[in-house]
């Protein structure tokens, strides 16, 4: 009995680590059982990631551990340690690290699942990680290990399909529309076709083995979601599919909510907004939908509250915002003949009506501002991170309040 991990088996073009690990659970020896697959994603700012920063691990059961870790040493000097050193083929201008992949045993699986919080919280290296029984390769073990100790607190599932490996360099995918429609309106899937646009979220954009992955709450509807999506006609054929247990919508990236008060508001390219707050500014990217339009909204003084990441000290990437009290608005008073809005004459000059010219002592007056206070707000499907959990399944869609809804 043990645990398998696996990662950096991808580049961006190439390849994909949960492939990687279904080839190598076919060909497992005859005495070894293998338990569901585990899909972890990472910290979403890993400097040495690849495409999907998602690690992989199972559990492992034999009678013959020395068999298993000749077949694993076998299995990682003819298929993985080639890869080391691959780079994709890439149109997009991030850099790419060289993969480097990394496969750890650990013969039982370690307690302390600290280090897993930290694999998708920041930056880890590899001398914080528990020590495996076994480990292959290099930078590629610092995710195989989180997904080993991963203490699956908070599970999603889903069932991936691969493609056959003559279509792997084509980035078109034929998966039937139609049953994805049907599929996308059970309520125990999730994230399968963007609700505004229609488009289908299940199958990456690029080139690698994945014709589709279908998210589900439980095992059993990932599983037949599934196989509705591959046995339709419309559906290209597949050479496998498996279901793995998942941190995906967990938000187990995310720390505690901040408050804090916002100071300026300004408005970047394409939309992006910076909250500057009395805790570092917070951005709201242009793709984030209903949390940039809020953070345009907001006034100085406003009391907020975010979830979000913070790949720099001091800056909040924020995933869930929040609008704790607003500030009132500030208006002059209305005439009392006409009815207009009064206008100041300068500073300790009174104010004056621009109709009638009738006079006022210098005023202020307070009005609530046409703002819901206390609702969270969250990007679009489309935009969301893997490991970001849909303020829908919070009880009262209030994610400051644990539980499920
Ligand atoms: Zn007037």
């Amino acid at each position: 009995m043990g645990w398998l991990g696996l990662d950096d088996t991808d580049t961006v073009s190439d390849g994909c680590t949960t492939y990687t690990l279904h080839c190598l659970l076919e060909s497992l020896p005859e005495d070894v059982e293998a338990s569901i697959p585990s899909l972890v994603r990472l910290w979403p700012f890993a400097q040495q990631r690849t495409r999907g920063n998602a690690a992989v691990a199972v559990e492992l059961t034999t009678n013959d551990e020395q068999a298993l870790l000749t077949f694993l040493e076998e299995f990682w000097n003819e298929h993985l340690l080639p890869l080391k050193g691959g780079i994709g083929a890439s149109e997009h201008e991030r850099e790419q690290s060289p993969t480097d992949p990394g496969m750890v045993w650990f013969r039982e699986k370690p307690d302390d699942a600290s280090f897993y919080f930290d694999t998708v919280q920041r930056h880890v290296s590899i001398e914080e990680a528990p020590h495996p029984t076994r480990s292959w390769g290099g930078q590629g073990c610092i995710g195989a290990i989180a997904a080993v100790v991963w203490p699956k607190h908070s599970i999603t599932w889903e069932a991936i399909a691969w493609r056959e490996e003559t279509q792997w360099s084509s980035k078109a995918r034929s998966v039937c529309q139609h049953t994805l429609d049907e599929v996308a309106t059970n309520d125990e899937t999730f994230m399968s076709r963007d609700p505004r646009t229609e488009r289908s979220l299940i199958s990456p954009r690029g080139t690698c083995p994945v014709l589709f992955g279908v998210r589900a709450k439980t095992q059993a509807n990932a599983s037949s979601a599934g196989r509705t999506l591959a046995s339709a006609p419309e559906t290209e054929p597949i050479i496998g599919m498996r279901v793995f247990a998942t941190n995906q919508a967990s938000d187990d990236h995310l720390k505690e909510a901040i408050e804090s008060t916002v100071r300026t508001i300004e408005v970047l390219s394409r939309g992006t907004t910076k909250i500057t707050t009395e805790h570092g500014d917070w951005l709201a990217f242009a793709q984030s939908g209903n949390v940039k339009l809020l953070a345009q909204s907001l006034h100085p003084g406003d009391c907020i509250a975010a979830f979000g990441l913070e790949p720099e000290q001091g800056v909040l990437h924020i995933e869930k915002l929040s609008l704790r009290h607003a500030t009132p608005m500030r208006v002059r008073p209305t005439c009392s003949e006409c009815q207009r809005t009064m206008k100041s004459m300068g500073t300790g000059q009174g104010v004056r009506c621009p109709k009638c010219k009738n006079r006022s002592p210098d005023a202020w007056i307070e009005v609530e501002r046409q703002i819901e206070a206390n609702e969270w707000v969250e990007p679009p499907v489309d935009a969301r991170r893997h490991l970001a959990r849909p303020l829908a399944w919070y009880i009262d869609r209030d994610p400051i309040n644990p539980g499920n809804a």
